[in-house]
């Protein structure tokens, strides 16, 4: 498979602020395909007010970014090139804010989702685009410079 080296490129300087966001592993309860995802403690509430159930991990990647059914929670299932396509329907639509933190999770998991995308090769120019400008416009870069006495804002 061929790599879009650009796109990884830029997963990686979205990293620092990605790592920030708070995720929780990604359960379902019995069945993959029944539609809902969890973190583990909403599982076990839902299996306790149903009265049976199993709450069990995935590690499956996801055609949208999966959240808790019960508390909203960002689980920490990675996305498909589908996932990666649902992403940046939403981001073309509405630009990431500069310096939050959760959308820097969302873009480089975006970025990720369509690194060995190929046959999107318009999907990667335009991630990478969107990627590069939040880059540009986040003062993360500024921030790393000012603990080494280097220029600041
Ligand atoms: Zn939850």
């Amino acid at each position: 498979m061929q790599r879009n080296w650009l796109l990884d490129m830029l997963a990686n300087e979205l990293r620092p602020m990605a790592i920030q966001v708070d995720t929780w592993p990604h359960h379902y309860i019995d069945d993959p395909d029944n539609g809902s995802d969890w973190c583990l403690p909403c599982a076990k509430a839902e299996i306790a007010k149903r009265g049976r159930g199993e709450a069990l991990e995935t590690w499956d990647d996801c055609d949208t970014p999966p959240v808790c059914e019960g508390c909203g929670a960002i689980l920490s299932s990675a996305l498909t090139s589908e996932g990666g396509l649902y992403e940046l329907d939403h981001f073309a639509d509405s630009e990431p804010e500069a310096g939050d933190i959760v959308a820097a999770y969302e873009l480089r998991q975006m970025a990720k989702a369509l690194v060995y995308a190929t046959k999107y090769p318009d999907a990667q120019s335009l991630v990478a685009a969107i990627c590069a400008r939040f880059l540009a416009a986040t003062a993360a870069p500024i921030d790393r410079w000012a603990d080494d006495g280097g220029p600041t804002e």
